[in-house]
């Protein structure tokens, strides 16, 4: 039966209402799965370079749907920003993410920090740091072992009112970092006057700094910046050896890939925070 319906999509207009209707059946499925608790976090590991120890994770959000199995959340975001359903998401992750690293703490690892994703609607309201408050004071969680990953697209729309927000979460004491960096039209004027820590070079840079001249001058780059700035830097999707030479050598602060780690269940993570980079 799935066979002829593959070759019913001849015509563009059926492809069409077909992605329409995922996207309506997605949509529906998310509201309930709000309500059966079905997603669930995995962790991935943000080793620092120096040290070569798990410093702390990035909490990265996953759905278990009872027929699909483990869905992306490039399947669903897009759809739960839309819908403004990534309101009560966001907030079940902030609060999941600072309960579980609190409890992980609880095991020998009482520094350990964890990073969650914002998105656009959740960085617009204006109870956003009420909400990151709540999560913080009901889970224990230091504000210092949080960090918030935004992306820059995010606060160009509107940089004055970005800064007046950034502003309310420093003043919470929590870290701030700007994801993706490099694949925005962010403004380097502006960069300094974002009240942020930490650069996040984009999977996409570090996925070709060993092959490729110019991404390799766009993430030396990048540090330089962040250093100039007094702003640290991490490199994600870092998959091999030579992409953490080249970072280690360019003095990168910290890294996240499948090289030491892909994203895993909390309950896996005790295992892996022990480990190290090799020196
Ligand atoms: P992101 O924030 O840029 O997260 C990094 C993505 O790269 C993750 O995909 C991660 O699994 C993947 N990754 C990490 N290391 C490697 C590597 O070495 N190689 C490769 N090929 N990939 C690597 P994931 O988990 O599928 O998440 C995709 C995106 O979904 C995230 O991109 C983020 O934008 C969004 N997202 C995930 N969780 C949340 C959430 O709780 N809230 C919001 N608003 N967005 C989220
Ligand atoms: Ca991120
Ligand atoms: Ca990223
Ligand atoms: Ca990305």
């Amino acid at each position: 039966a799935k066979e002829r319906g593959r070759n019913n999509y001849q015509f563009y207009t059926d492809a069409i209402n077909q992605r329409a209707l995922e996207r309506m059946q997605i949509g529906s499925a998310l509201r309930a799965a709000i309500e059966r608790e079905e997603f669930v976090l995995h962790y991935q590991p943000q080793l620092d370079l120096d040290s070569g120890r798990v410093i702390g994770t990035e909490a990265l959000i996953r759905w278990r749907h009872p027929e699909m199995g483990l869905v992306y959340p490039d399947r669903f975001i897009g759809i739960a920003e839309e819908t403004g359903l990534i309101v009560a998401i966001g907030d079940w992750v902030l609060r999941t993410a600072c309960q579980e690293t609190k409890r992980l703490q609880g095991l020998g690892h009482p520094d350990l920090r964890v990073a969650v994703n914002l998105s656009a609607r959740q960085f617009a309201r204006s109870d956003l740091a009420h909400g990151i408050e709540a999560a913080l004071q009901d889970s224990g969680l230091e504000p210092c072992c949080l960090e918030i990953e935004i992306t820059e697209s995010l606060m160009m729309h509107d940089v004055d009112g970005a800064i007046g927000s950034l502003r309310a979460l420093k003043d919470l004491g929590v870290r701030l970092s700007i994801d993706d960096f490099g694949t925005g039209y962010s403004s380097l004027a502006y960069l300094k006057r974002f009240p942020i820590d930490n650069l996040k070079i984009d999977r996409s840079f570090v996925s070709d700094i060993v092959s490729g001249h110019e991404e390799a001058a766009i993430v030396s780059s990048i540090i330089s910046l962040a250093h100039n700035l007094r702003l640290q830097v991490t490199a994600e999707g870092v998959e091999t050896e030579e992409q953490l030479a080249y970072l280690r050598n360019r003095r990168c602060n910290k890294m996240q890939g499948y090289l030491f780690s892909k994203p895993v269940p909390a309950e896996m993570l005790p295992a892996l925070l022990g480990a190290c980079l090799p020196a």
